[in-house]
C-alpha cells in the first residue's frame, strides 16, 4: 500500500522502527501533490525544498531526540491565514498576494517543535469568509471525494488536502463553521477548539471573539493526537486561557455508557437536508445502542444565531481589517495622489466582493445610529445562546446535530443567498465558545458526503472525542 494511503499514527509507527525515513515520507506526499494539486487546487504555494531540508535535519537528530510526538516526521498543510515565516500567507486575497509574515503562528511553532514539516499552504475563501473556496482570488478547489463539487469552505484547500491524500493532517481556522464545514463536504474530522484553548497568534483575524484554528484529519485519534500538539495557553494571545494539558489518550477504551446525549429539534426542521437528517437520526440510535441515553431538547432559535453571528463577524471583519490600507499592510494600488486615494485605490482593488460587502455590512452595524439596532441585538443574542449551553450541558454531555444543513453544492451554484444558510448548524459553537467536531458518518445516494457534529461544553474536547471514537469504531456508516 502507498504510504501517503496510512494514517499518519502508523507513519510514525514505521518511522519508529526505521522502516521509513522523514525524508521518503516527505517525498511521498510531494510526489502525490505533483499528480494531484493541478486537478484539486488544494495547496496555492508549496515549499518543496524547505520540506525536504526540514526532513533531512530531522533524520540527523540523534534518537534521543526523535519521535517526541505522534507529529514527529509527519508532513502536514496549513491554512493561507496562519503566519509561516520567510513563507507566503495570502488569506487567499489579492491584497496579500506578496505578503511573507515576519514570523510563525504559534500553532505553526508548536507543529515544528512537535517535529512536523510543513508541506505547503493551502488555498481558501478570501479571509476566511465563505463556505465553497470559490471566493479565493487564486484557484478553485475541487471536493476530492466528488469530482465537480465544492469541498465546502472556508478551509477548503486544508479538507482537500487530507482528502486526497496531498497531507496527513492539515490546520485550518473556524469563525463560523471553516473547519467543520469543508470537513464534512469532504468526509474527514474536524474540530473547532473551545475558544482560547488554541493560540490565535499569528492567525490573520476575520472575527476575533469568534475564531479558533481546527483541525482535519481521517481519523478521530489522528485528530485528538494533533490538538494535544496544539492546545494550550500562549502568552502573545491575550484571549487564550489556561485548560487542564490534553492527553490523547483519552478517546480510546473509554466507552460510552451513560453517556447523556441533547438531540435538538431546531436543527431538524425542514430546513435540513434529508439525507442529513437521516444521518443524524442514525447516529442518535448508535449512540442508544452503545449505552448512551438520547433526548430531544431545544436551543435557542438557529436563525437569530445566524443573524447574529453575521451581525458580529462582519462588525469586527470591518475593524481588523482596516489595517489593509496599502501603508501599514496589503498591496499598494499605482494609483492616488493622495494618502486618502491611496487608501481607497488599494483596498478597492485588493479585495474582493464578498470581503467588501461585509466591510460595508460591518461598517454600518457600528456606526452611529444603528449600533443599538444591530450590533447590540446581536451582543444580546450571542449571551442568550451562552446561557442555554450552560443550562444545557448541566443536564448533557454531548449535543448530536447536523453540521450542514444541506449536501455539497455543485461548483458555480454559489449566490449570496442560501450559502449564508450553510452556516446554521456550525455558529452556535463559535458564538457560545464552546468545542465542536464533525465526523464522517455516510453518505448521500450520489455520493456525496454527510457529516455529523457533536458539540460539549468548554473545555471538554475529551468528550467530544470519546463520542466520535465511539461512533467511529461502531461504523454506522450508510448510504441514504
Ligand atoms: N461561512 C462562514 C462565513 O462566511 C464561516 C467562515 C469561517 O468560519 N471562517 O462567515
Amino acid at each position: 500500500m502507498s504510504i501517503v494511503k496510512r494514517s499518519f499514527l502508523e507513519q510514525s509507527e514505521l518511522l519508529k522502527k526505521e522502516e521509513l525515513s522523514c525524508l521518503e515520507l516527505t517525498q511521498a506526499y510531494l510526489s502525490r501533490i505533483q499528480e494531484e494539486n493541478p486537478k484539486i487546487g488544494a495547496y496555492l504555494s508549496v515549499c518543496a525544498q524547505r520540506a525536504q531540508a526540514q526532513a533531512r535535519a530531522l533524520d540527523a537528530l540523534p534518537r534521543e531526540e526523535k519521535y517526541t510526538t505522534p507529529l514527529w516526521g509527519i508532513p502536514f498543510a496549513l491554512k493561507d491565514n496562519i503566519c509561516t515565516k520567510d513563507l507566503p500567507t495570502t488569506c487567499g486575497s489579492k491584497m496579500l498576494e506578496n505578503f511573507i509574515a515576519p514570523y510563525d503562528a504559534t500553532v505553526t511553532r508548536r507543529l515544528y517543535h512537535a517535529g512536523g514539516v510543513l508541506l505547503g499552504k493551502t488555498n481558501m475563501d478570501e479571509f476566511g469568509m465563505g463556505n465553497t473556496t470559490e471566493l479565493s482570488a487564486f484557484c478553485k478547489t475541487q471536493n476530492p471525494i466528488a469530482p465537480g463539487y465544492v469541498p465546502g469552505g472556508s478551509s477548503g484547500g486544508s479538507a482537500a488536502a487530507v482528502a486526497s491524500l496531498q497531507a496527513p493532517y492539515a490546520l485550518g481556522s473556524d469563525t463560523g463553521g471553516s473547519v467543520r464545514h469543508p470537513a464534512a463536504c469532504c468526509a474527514l474530522v474536524g474540530l473547532k477548539p473551545t475558544y482560547g484553548r488554541v493560540s490565535r497568534y499569528g492567525l490573520v483575524a476575520f472575527a476575533s471573539s469568534l475564531e479558533q484554528v481546527g483541525v482535519l484529519t481521517r481519523s478521530v485519534r489522528e485528530n485528538a493526537a494533533v490538538f494535544s500538539v496544539l492546545s494550550g495557553q500562549d502568552a502573545r494571545d491575550a484571549t487564550s486561557r489556561a485548560f487542564a494539558p490534553f492527553e490523547d489518550t483519552m478517546c480510546e477504551g473509554a466507552d460510552i455508557v451513560g453517556l447523556r446525549i441533547a438531540l435538538p429539534i431546531e436543527l431538524l426542521d425542514d430546513q435540513i437536508d434529508s439525507p442529513v437528517k437521516k444521518q443524524v437520526l442514525l447516529q442518535a440510535k448508535a449512540f442508544e445502542k452503545l449505552g448512551a441515553t438520547v433526548e430531544e431538547v431545544h436551543l435557542p432559535d438557529p436563525t437569530l444565531c445566524l443573524a447574529a453571528y453575521y451581525v458580529i463577524s462582519c462588525a469586527e471583519a470591518s475593524s481588523n481589517l482596516a489595517r489593509f490600507d496599502g501603508v501599514r499592510y496589503g498591496r499598494r494600488s499605482a494609483r492616488g495622489a493622495d494618502p486618502k486615494e491611496i487608501f481607497s485605490f488599494s483596498r478597492g482593488e485588493g479585495f474582493g466582493h464578498e470581503v467588501k460587502k461585509r466591510i460595508l455590512f460591518g461598517t454600518y452595524v457600528l456606526s452611529a445610529g444603528h449600533r443599538d439596532d444591530y450590533y447590540e441585538k446581536a451582543l444580546m443574542q450571542k449571551r442568550r445562546a451562552t446561557k442555554a449551553v450552560k443550562e444545557l450541558f448541566e443536564r448533557y454531555d454531548l449535543i448530536l446535530c447536523p453540521t450542514a444543513p444541506t449536501l455539497p453544492q455543485k461548483m458555480g451554484a454559489f449566490t449570496d443567498a442560501p450559502f449564508y444558510k450553510g452556516d446554521l448548524c456550525t455558529v452556535f459553537a463559535n458564538l457560545t465558545g464552546i468545542p465542536a467536531l464533525t465526523l464522517p458518518t455516510g453518505q448521500s445516494e450520489q455520493g456525496l458526503a454527510v457529516g455529523v457534529q457533536l458539540m460539549a461544553s468548554h473545555g471538554r474536547e475529551d468528550l467530544l472525542y470519546r463520542g466520535a471514537y465511539a461512533l467511529e469504531q461502531e461504523g454506522t456508516y450508510a448510504k441514504l
